[in-house]
């Protein structure tokens, strides 16, 4: 049965029922399998500082938590886990970050980023570099992109400006977020945007100007996941924002169904089923990929510093960097019906230039 979704009243009415929808996740993983068959994408994620400067009021690695320890990865280290990753059969490294006074964006904090960047590059190039380090200037973009990297991603977060404004504080801004969305592809990167379901303050309506906006940005990447509460955050300390477990339910349905409309909406789109929906029930990444999603990003950052990359609490940790780690999500993924595809796994059936 084809669903047509062409009008927000029908996404409206697909997304706010409760509990799964399963005719909604079959046309999904129908126009999946018609377009990237049962491949599920690996990349490896290695988190290579939780230095922020930033302190938007969800993130556990905020500036103004003292509560944690900070770390930062060497050239070395990061080296050390693309060879981990690439001969178990990954073939995109993501380094993602806080936005990090160290790799930031002044001349000697982009030469550091730069210099990592061009040689994973030249090491595997027939891997894919992508980046995931927060806002810079287009100048800083552009440098990143020179020296080799070609994936960016940058969750918008929110693209209504008044719950933009109650996640994050005013010194952040929306319009530069979609500034920064905008240069990224002007430049030839290519972009994943994103948000978080159920984050404080959402509605219904905020969600549908999200797809609004995702459908003039047209993203090769859209990454969703339910927002988890970190007790050492604003809205972890607030009674007002509602504790993790009360509507844990909901945010595991919504994340599911929001999933398989965007499937629906953007055919070609990667969609990563997210560490936050593993972590929301033991089975979410599974039931992820039923609903649509194609990529599964494992964490190949070295175990000493994994627990430290608290955004949320209880974060998932997988252990996938081990031979053994990788056989048993390899199980997982093809017990759920697909199979994990050793490819560097490019956007499919979109019109690029
Ligand atoms: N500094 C980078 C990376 C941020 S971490 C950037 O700005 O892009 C990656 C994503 O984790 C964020 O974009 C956010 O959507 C998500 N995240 C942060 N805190 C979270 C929380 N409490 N629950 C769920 N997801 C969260």
């Amino acid at each position: 049965m084809a669903i047509e979704i062409s009008d927000s009243k029908t996404i409206r009415q697909l997304l706010s029922g409760n509990g799964p929808d399963e005719a909604l996740f079959a046309e999904a993983d129908r126009i999946r399998r018609a377009i990237y068959g049962d491949a599920v994408y690996l990349r490896g994620l290695i988190e290579i500082s939780n230095y922020c400067r930033n302190n938007c009021y969800y993130c556990g690695i905020r500036a103004g938590n003292t509560n944690l320890v900070r770390y930062r990865l060497d050239k070395e280290t990061i080296l050390a886990c693309c060879r981990t990753g690439y001969a178990l059969g990954f073939r995109t490294f993501v380094l993602q970050g806080g936005e990090d006074p160290f790799f930031s964006d002044d001349a000697a904090g982009d030469e550091r980023l730069c210099e990592i960047v061009a040689e994973i590059h030249e090491a595997y190039p027939d891997c894919a570099v992508t980046l995931s380090v927060g806002e810079r200037s287009r100048e800083s973009y552009q440098r990143l992109f020179d020296a080799g990297a070609r994936r960016y991603l940058l969750r918008h977060e929110a693209a209504s400006e008044d719950l933009y404004r109650m996640l994050h504080p005013s010194e952040m801004r929306l319009a530069n977020r979609k500034r920064c969305l905008y240069d990224l592809k002007e430049i030839g990167y290519q972009v994943g945007a994103g948000l978080m379901v159920g984050a404080p303050g959402q509605t219904m309506e905020h969600l549908l100007e999200d797809l609004a906006f995702l459908q003039k940005l047209q993203p090769d990447m859209i990454g969703i996941g339910p927002y988890l509460r970190h007790a050492d955050t604003p809205f972890g300390k607030s009674k007002a924002v509602c504790a993790q477990g009360l509507y844990k339910e909901q945010k595991l349905n919504l994340t599911l169904r929001l999933l398989a409309v965007l499937r629906i909406l953007f055919p070609y789109a990667l969609l990563p089923s997210t560490t936050a929906l593993g972590t929301i029930d033991p089975d979410g990444r599974q039931l992820g990929l039923k609903a649509g999603a194609n990529v599964i990003m494992p964490n190949l950052s070295p175990a000493d510093v994994r627990d430290k990359y608290a955004i949320y609490d209880n974060k998932l940790f997988t252990g996938a960097e081990s031979a053994q780690g990788i056989a048993a999500l390899r199980k997982q993924i093809e017990d759920a019906g697909y199979r994990i595809a050793i490819d560097i796994g490019d956007v499919k059936g979109k019109d690029t230039k």
